[in-house]
């Protein structure tokens, strides 16, 4: 693996839009975003070739990208991602949250996937500039704020198994609305038949081979009426990990957490190591332990447990009120968002938006 060869600070090229997106249109978008399904009206491109390091640092129109038939992406699919916020403050200024964190777990998956590792200040300038370019496509919504998404692919053109020796660096933007405001309803699991990641597989890489292998098993658990997909480890089959794109968090009647631990096969997410920190700072015990599913509905029954929560990036904090397997059922709780669940999205989006004081140096302020 070539080490990278520039330096901060980044130089980007800027061409911007010839026709950007027309006001009114962009306002529509912007009082009622979604999720994914809006882009901004430039992107990030960066370029990679084995030898000359990353180079070509460029924010242009958002727009269709040339690929050659043969690039390896396509095949093998040498391929990963990032996803984090900016937010406008209550001040009016805009922030991310934690991009030194994403910009380290990017070069994690890199190093899993065979693929260089990018300066981790040529990231976040990367998605600074393209949020500077972009600042007029903040939602207007409430708990709204601009999704960022980084990804890195594969694009040499060859067939045969081994690294590309050409990569692209992107970053596009989406709006994104609050899809769960406090007081949502909590969601519903499936526990799948299927295994995310093995050990010494991939499962703690953001990479999209994980997302296309969790389509079967997401898609189950949606035709029978589940909002989400739960994964167990592959090995014993008994011990919880995680969802499709969240981490867990067990809430007991004594007021502790527990969180399955990170071992691999788990994704290692900045939504989850910052509730952790919170939940400590208020007194509350977190302990990083294997939980099994059995152990989690004889605590459900029993009462020992009370509350269940999935945290990530997209959806901040999601209750979870239900579960069920092929051979059973159980409500956790009143089946609705308990009140430490609460507490914790409170103080987590209240620290996010610049509501509440950064005493972790996490929201980094781009203006
Ligand atoms: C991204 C992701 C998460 C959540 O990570 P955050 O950094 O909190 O957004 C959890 N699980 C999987 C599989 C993911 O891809």
């Amino acid at each position: 693996m070539a080490t990278p060869d520039t330096a901060a600070p980044f130089t980007f090229a800027h061409q911007p839009h010839p026709s950007p997106m027309a006001a009114d249109v962009r306002a529509e978008i912007l009082a009622n975003p979604g999720f994914g399904t809006a882009f901004s009206d430039h992107m990030v491109s960066v370029s990679y070739d084995e030898g000359k390091g990353w180079h070509s640092a460029e924010v242009v129109p958002y727009g269709p990208i040339p690929l050659d038939p043969a690039a390896a992406v396509l095949h093998y699919a040498q391929e990963i991602f990032e996803g984090l916020k900016a937010y406008r403050l209550a001040d009016g200024g805009i922030a991310l949250f934690r991009p030194e964190a994403n910009a380290a777990r990017f070069n994690a998956s890199a190093e899993r996937l065979a693929m260089p590792v990018l300066p981790e200040g040529l990231f976040v300038q990367a998605v600074e500039e393209l949020v500077k370019a972009d600042k007029d496509w903040f939602p207007t919504v409430e708990g709204g704020s601009l999704y960022l998404r980084p990804f890195m692919f594969a694009s040499e053109a060859f067939l045969g198994v081994r690294p590309s020796k050409k990569y692209k660096f992107l970053v596009i933007a989406s709006p994104a609305g609050n899809y769960f405001k406090s007081g949502a309803p909590a969601v519903s699991l499936w526990v799948s038949d299927y295994s995310r990641a093995a050990p010494g597989g991939t499962g703690a890489a953001k990479c999209g081979g994980n997302y296309a292998a969790s389509l079967v098993p997401t898609a189950e658990a949606f035709s029978r009426g589940h909002d989400q997909v739960l994964f167990l480890d592959a090995v014993e089959r008994k011990w919880i990990e995680e969802l499709g794109g969240m981490n867990l968090f067990f809430v007991m009647a004594d007021g502790s957490l527990v969180t399955p631990p990170l071992g691999g096969t788990i994704l290692p997410g900045i939504t989850r190591e910052s509730l952790i920190k919170l939940a400590r700072e208020e007194g509350l015990a977190v302990r990083e332990e294997r939980y099994s599913l059995a152990q989690w509905q004889a605590d459900a029954t029993s009462g020992a447990l009370i509350e269940t929560f999935a945290c990530g990036t997209a959806a901040v904090v999601t209750p979870v009120g239900k579960v069920t397997s092929a051979s059973d059922s159980f409500v956790i709780g009143s089946g609705g968002p308990g009140q430490i669940t609460q507490k914790l999205r409170s103080r987590l989006v209240a620290i996010q938006r610049g509501e509440a004081a950064d005493t972790h140096g996490w929201v980094h302020r781009i203006g």
